[in-house]
């Protein structure tokens, strides 16, 4: 099994659950979801003329457009280079892959995965991984969020700029209902979306998620 690895490094996890913990960040390229707002933009696409090797991808880039192929193997390698025991696979939609074979890899050699997904691709991944559903309802995509997405999930994280971001997610838990922990995330740090965010969370008994690493000034 393959991937396209954007990006690998190692941080302090910034946003939900797991927030505060060290990780090494898989990052793999590709998404067809279409967020406005995303922040990880250059991850979209692939160009088949970036490509760059393995041994490169967790060095610094100019061109965060450029990607590379990883068998598990390599994958499992490279993480063995970091000192975090805690493994996120994002994107880009990481589920656009199956994850099975990485993930159970990485659960085997000792780490612990998470994976950060949109909610619009089946999610296939080892039963021990915990899986992050940040729920992208309505996108230029148009893709549905699925109700399998949801009932994997161990943590539903909400991007929420306006009330009727809250409204949406509300109109999803109604239609896919989940025992996942929700957790609301200002986007952007917007004071207005933030307070909105603890008004709700105090209301219904969710989690807040502050994206500590933009607060912390790390990647
Ligand atoms: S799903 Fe994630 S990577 Fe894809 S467009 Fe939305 S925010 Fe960006």
């Amino acid at each position: 099994m393959n991937y396209r690895i954007n990006e690998v490094f190692e941080t302090i996890q910034g946003e939900g659950f797991y927030t505060g913990t060290p990780a090494i960040f898989i990052r793999l390229q590709g998404c067809d979801v279409g967020c406005p707002w995303c922040d990880t933009k250059h991850t979209w696409e692939i160009h088949l003329e970036d490509e760059r090797s393995l041994m490169q991808i967790n060095q610094p880039s100019q061109d965060r457009n450029v990607w590379a192929h990883g068998d598990v193997a390599s994958l499992v390698e490279l993480v063995k280079g970091y000192q975090a025991k805690h493994v996120v696979i994002t994107g880009g939609e990481p589920c656009s892959y199956d994850l099975r074979p990485l993930t159970t890899q990485l659960h085997d050699a000792g780490y612990q995965c998470q994976i950060e997904t949109s909610g619009t691709y089946p999610i296939s991944v080892d039963s021990r991984s915990w899986v992050t559903v940040s729920p992208k309802i309505g996108m230029r995509g148009k893709k549905e969020v699925l109700a399998q997405a949801m009932t994997r999930a161990d943590e539903v994280k909400h991007p929420v700029g306006r009330l009727a971001d809250i409204e949406a997610l509300e109109a999803l838990l109604e239609r896919c209902p989940t025992a996942a922990k929700i957790a609301l995330q200002p986007i952007s740090q917007q004071p207005r979306a933030t307070q909105l965010c603890i008004e709700t969370c105090i209301k219904n008994n969710w989690r807040l998620s502050v994206q500590l690493h933009k607060y912390i000034g790390v990647l």
